[in-house]
């Protein structure tokens, strides 16, 4: 039986997802920082589960190495795209790897363009897409190694392509949203819905524009989402 949690960090509003395998007692933390550890961690000691890994949907040069403190803790090994180049990656994954954790599958799809290494993860009927895809919007792309193109090529002809009532994780939500679908971004995301390929492209390069796709006015300066 699968289980799953979100867990909301209001520091950062980035998201934490736990994934796990009540039988085998096997589990999966995507996106889990340090500040979140304590947290991931009583949750594995109530559901008395192992954590199989650590994946991260991307991650930012310069940022602080977070997950390590998961990983030291728990015994995890820590998996996300071999592109970030992150010395204490254990697991390099690539578009069409998988990562099993008891009976539980989940899918690794490439969505890069927010970051060179921006990794989706699919698992039953949701989709976690970090900042590659968010509520009504989609991470920045002026940061070193993003690319409209590249992220719009990811959102458009790749996670749109999924059944439209596969549910949506984010990597974050700064108005406190938790879940979309597929379809709702299809027909109303303020980034994607009824725009070409260069329009987008025109979109997230406009100088005043290229951050409001990722966070408010009062959110941009503080990380790089
Ligand atoms: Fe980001």
């Amino acid at each position: 039986m699968g289980h799953f949690r979100q867990l909301f960090d209001p520091t950062t509003s980035a998201y934490t997802y736990l994934l796990a395998d009540l039988e085998a007692r096997e589990a999966v933390v995507i996106d889990g920082a340090s500040r979140q550890a304590a947290t991931v961690l009583a949750w594995l000691d109530e559901l008395d589960l192992a954590l199989r890994y650590v994946t991260l949907t991307h991650f930012h040069a310069g940022e602080r190495d977070e997950t390590a403190d998961l990983r030291r803790r728990s015994g995890a090994a820590v998996a996300a795209a071999a592109t970030t180049g992150l010395p204490w990656l254990d697991v390099g994954l690539r578009h069409g790897d998988t990562l099993v954790f008891g009976n539980q599958v989940a899918h690794v799809l490439g969505t890069p363009g927010h970051t060179r290494g921006c990794l989706s993860f699919l698992w039953q009927d949701r989709v976690f897409t970090g900042d590659a895809l968010l509520i009504g919007s989609c991470g920045r792309t002026d940061l070193p190694g993003g690319d409209a193109g590249t992220l719009y090529d990811s959102v458009v002809r790749r996670l749109f392509l999924l059944p439209g009532e596969t549910l949506v994780y984010p990597g974050h939500d700064h108005r406190g949203r938790t879940v979309s679908t597929i379809a709702e971004e299809r027909e109303h995301n303020a980034c994607f819905a009824g725009r070409s390929r260069d329009e987008f492209i025109t979109l997230m390069s406009a100088p005043a524009l290229r951050h409001a796709a990722a966070a408010p006015p009062d959110q941009r300066a503080r990380s790089p989402s």
